[in-house]
């Protein structure tokens, strides 16, 4: 039994490995020759992390995650905290910490867990054939290869989508501009084992620490696309955005450097129900596509990958259905077991996008009238209701 997997990123790994763990030999196909992962970092939260666990690599998560023990929000003009309070309830609560990882760090030791010499690099699938007996992936180098099945984790760009799904998606502009990278550590700046978040304005800044004393950082600006701004003229964006913004962020304007800081427009796809098709399933950012609001693009397609093996153990669990039929009855039970949770996470993501960036400027004051009552209890309560959604609850 051969699973053909398309991308190395955290999706096509990660199913590599749960398919490993049920004794099916995977080929991993990855379009570029050298990843280069399109942000800085990520926050692999509990339901994540408990699945890499899951897949054998809760280790690159003890090496990798940062030190993130509390939380607060700040207003962005004043400075002045709005809400602070320990992440430990959290932890206690749904048994396992948050990690917030180096995104290249990530991605490379992933990479070099499955074994980087056995990934074949520089593969861009074009075209997919799927027959009664198998399929085939073909490649834009003119080669091809045969499974029994694929596992389609490419991406939000996915070139296998539109076959599985049978139409073409189109990406929806979520309304805002984020700039990401990472500097060193300085507690002028925010508390080295704290998210710090600034508000105000329908924007945000935000700090977190990951491991290596570096903080990750990000700015959200409400704007419209296609704004004539890239690496080069940074600083003096972040500059204008954040005129008049409290003086840790102005420390952290002057801190960045303008070649590591990536600009991206966020988008996500309008979530659909159809993530299989007979023997080719879509996993990752392929099958949904979120904004980053929640934090949850690459801890789902972590969750994706957990769950695909569960199918894979519990179809396979018989000599007899071994079969290609077997596979397909696996991948139904995925498809039936993730299609809830993955549209619920991209529509609560799109939700706290619209808060967060000023879609109705009055609900956004009002949730900043909120954080300066919050204690804690009910962002806690908000994060563990998503985490212990997931399959290792
Ligand atoms: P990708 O990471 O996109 O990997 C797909 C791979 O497939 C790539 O290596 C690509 O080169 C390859 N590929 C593409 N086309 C082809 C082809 N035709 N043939 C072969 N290979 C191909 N998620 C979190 O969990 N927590 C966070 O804090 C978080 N923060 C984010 C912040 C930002 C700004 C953004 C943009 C996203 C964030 N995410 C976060 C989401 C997360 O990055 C994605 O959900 C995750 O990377 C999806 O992994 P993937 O493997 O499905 O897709």
């Amino acid at each position: 039994m051969k699973a053909l997997i398309i991308g190395a990123g955290i999706g096509g790994l990660s199913a590599a490995a749960a398919l490993k763990q049920q004794g099916i030999e995977c080929e991993i196909f990855e379009a570029v020759k050298e990843i280069k992962p399109v942000g800085a970092a990520l926050s692999i939260w509990s339901n994540g992390v408990k699945c890499m666990n899951h897949l054998g690599m809760g280790s690159i998560m003890d090496e990798l995650g940062g030190p993130m023990h509390h939380m607060a929000y700040h207003d962005g003009f004043t400075g002045s905290v709005m809400t602070q309070f320990s992440l430990a309830p959290l932890v206690d609560a749904v048994g396992e910490r948050p990690c917030p990882v180096s995104r290249a760090d990530l991605q490379s030791q992933m990479v070099d867990w499955w074994g980087r010499e056995t990934i074949q690099f520089g593969k861009r699938i074009e075209k997919v054939d799927q027959t009664d007996t198998g399929v085939t992936a073909y490649f834009t180098d003119g080669t091809h290869a045969v499974g029994d099945f694929m596992i389609a984790a490419d991406g939000t760009h996915s070139a296998v989508r539109a076959d599985v799904i049978g139409y073409q998606t189109e990406r929806r502009y979520a309304g805002y501009v984020n700039w990401n990278g990472l500097v060193e550590i300085d507690e002028s700046i925010a508390p080295a084992e704290q998210w710090t978040t600034f508000v105000g304005e329908g924007k945000r800044v935000s700090i977190m620490p990951i491991a290596g004393g570096r903080f990750y950082f990000f700015f959200d600006v409400p704007l419209p696309k296609g704004l004539a701004e890239d690496r080069s003229t940074v600083v003096a964006d972040l500059t204008r955005y954040f005129a008049g913004w409290a003086d840790p962020v102005q420390k952290l304007i002057a801190a960045i450097d303008p070649d590591t800081t990536n600009r991206i427009e966020i988008h996500d796809i309008e979530p659909f129900d159809t993530l299989v098709k007979g023997n080719i399933a879509l996993l990752g950012d392929a099958a949904h596509s979120t904004t980053p609001d929640i934090g949850q693009g690459g801890c789902s397609a972590l969750e994706d990958a957990v769950v695909l093996g569960q199918c894979f153990r519990e179809q396979f669990w018989s000599e007899k259905t071994k079969t290609l039929s077997g596979v397909i009855e696996a991948l139904k039970h995925y498809e039936e077991a993730r299609r809830f949770r993955v549209k619920d996470l991209v529509l609560k993501a799109r939700k706290r996008c619209d808060v967060t960036h000023g879609k109705d400027m009055q609900e956004t004051q009002a949730w900043y009238d909120e954080l300066r009552r919050e204690t804690g209890e009910n962002i806690i309560a908000g994060l563990r209701s998503t985490i212990v959604g997931g399959p290792l609850a």
